[in-house]
């Protein structure tokens, strides 16, 4: 027998971390000092600018705490309830459980897989004691921000948008940094931006920012501190900040991110050209000018389960996001029925900027075979 050239596996994760990190965390390591530090101050600085992740950002050690830092600094009442849309990580929710409220889950459009505001409406008629929406921009995909706002603006709720995906992402040709609203990152290992763990909180006003940066670091104040008071505590907050071993990387992932990003877009462009009128429906941005910035290309075809298998036999990876929020104990009861649906049909495929277009047409291909 003949053996047939082995093509090789198409990951769904590559995380390529820039070469000047080594020389970073060199200097860090060398240094005499790897806590929360320089490091980080200047990450935090580059990451304000607008067209990065703007605003005012306090760097944290994870994306959830950062969402969870966002409900606390947004003064969300405890023993009230947070909607959630179902189609999200499990932060998502586990964070408004944290701080001490009631998940509601809302149900997601099928086109964009984000939250679906007919839903949260008919929540806000039904729940009095709603406080805040988190609302997740699904695969970099940008929510309808402006008609949450609306909304928001009406029923007196707080927004916060949980950005894990959204890096690089533009809403209606502006980026993400103008909406008002406070905004959680993650520089976890699987995303665009990958520090391994970190994230980051952007506020829109000095002030809460301040208030997030002792939070993170156990609510500790040295502004008073003295020979006898080494600091105060006027607020008890937990223990959420980066530190300079990680904001190093972050600060070489910085280096590459604009390329990165390309790459990722032109990508997303070529699945997006390969598998037009075809059975393979592409979940898409509700826009013309709404831009993902390419976290990941969620697919949505039938018989999902199989079609994964025989991508995974022809050395094609792929993942689910998300499993369904309402099939978690999250306390959450609302039935949500296009996101369960969503969830069955869901393929998310490989983006990540080390494909090339071969690739993309290999994953193509066979992911059209298998639903022909
Ligand atoms: C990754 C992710 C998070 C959490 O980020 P961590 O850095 O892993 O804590 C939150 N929300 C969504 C939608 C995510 O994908």
């Amino acid at each position: 027998m003949k053996s047939i050239p082995q093509k090789r596996e198409i990951s769904m994760y590559r995380p390529e971390v820039a070469a000047s990190s080594i020389e970073r965390l060199r200097m860090v390591l060398e240094s005499g000092w790897i806590g929360l530090g320089p490091a980080t101050k200047k990450f935090e600085e580059q990451l304000a600018k607008s067209e990065l992740i703007g605003k005012h950002p306090v760097a944290v050690n994870s994306g959830t705490a950062a969402l969870h830092l966002a409900l606390v600094v947004a003064d969300v009442p405890r023993g009230s309830a947070v909607i959630v849309p179902a189609n999200t990580f499990v932060s998502t929710a586990a964070v408004a459980l944290q701080h001490g409220c009631r998940v509601v889950l809302a149900d997601i459009e099928r086109t964009t897989g984000n939250l679906d505001l007919d839903s949260v409406r008919e929540i806000l008629r039904t729940e009095p004691d709603v406080s805040a929406v988190i609302a997740v921009h699904y695969a970099g995909i940008p929510c309808d921000i402006a008609g949450l706002n609306e909304i928001s603006a009406r029923h007196g709720v707080t927004v916060v948008e949980d950005c894990a995906h959204a890096i690089g992402s533009t809403w209606r040709g502006r980026p993400m940094s103008e909406s008002p609203n406070i905004q959680a990152y993650s520089f976890h290992a699987t995303k665009a931006l990958a520090i391994g763990e970190g994230g980051c909180v952007t506020f829109p006003d000095a002030a809460s920012a301040e208030r997030a940066s002792k939070l993170r670091r156990l609510g500790i104040d040295m502004g008073a501190r003295s020979w006898s008071n080494p600091y105060d505590i006027p607020e008890l907050g937990f223990k959420y900040n980066m530190g300079d071993v990680a904001a190093a990387i972050g600060l070489a992932q910085l280096e590459t991110l604009p390329e990165k990003l390309r790459q990722r877009r032109s990508i997303a462009r070529r699945y997006r050209e390969q598998l037009a009128d075809s059975p393979v429906e592409l979940v898409h941005e509700r826009h013309e000018s709404d831009r993902s910035g390419g976290f990941a290309v969620p697919v949505l075809v039938p018989e999902r389960d199989r079609v994964r298998k025989e991508l995974s036999a022809a050395g094609i990876q792929s993942e689910i996001y998300f499993r369904p929020l309402g099939e978690f104990p999250l306390g959450a009861t609302r039935s949500t029925p296009v996101a369960e649906r969503f969830a069955r049909d869901v393929i998310c495929l490989p983006i990540h900027p080390l494909l090339d277009v071969d690739d993309v047409d290999r994953v193509c291909d066979r992911l059209l075979g298998c639903v022909a």
